[in-house]
């Protein structure tokens, strides 16, 4: 797993206490997707699966909202809320 560090917001934990206010998402795979990660898994792979991200206590229930979509779905839908309130779409 990579270190915590907020999709949406970009922010890291800084102390103790807001490590764990952080923690991760997973969205849905494709059937495809889905068997490779059981072959990885069976495999004891250790690396951050693409379809995993992590959100800190203010965006986590916004990501849990996407977690039924596809993960490339829901981080584009995700990556747009990083836009400040006022910026053209
Ligand atoms: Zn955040």
């Amino acid at each position: 797993m990579r270190p915590p560090m907020c999709f949406i917001c970009l922010r890291t934990p800084d102390d103790e206490a807001s490590f764990s206010s952080f923690e991760t998402i997973r969205f849905a795979l494709t059937p495809q997707e889905e068997a490779a990660s059981r072959e990885r898994d069976r495999e004891g792979w250790v690396g951050h699966p693409s379809e995993v991200e992590w959100f800190c206590h203010e965006h986590s229930a916004l990501a849990r909202k996407h977690s039924h979509l596809h993960w490339r779905e829901a981080m584009e839908l995700l990556a747009q809320q990083r836009r400040q309130p006022g910026e053209a779409r």
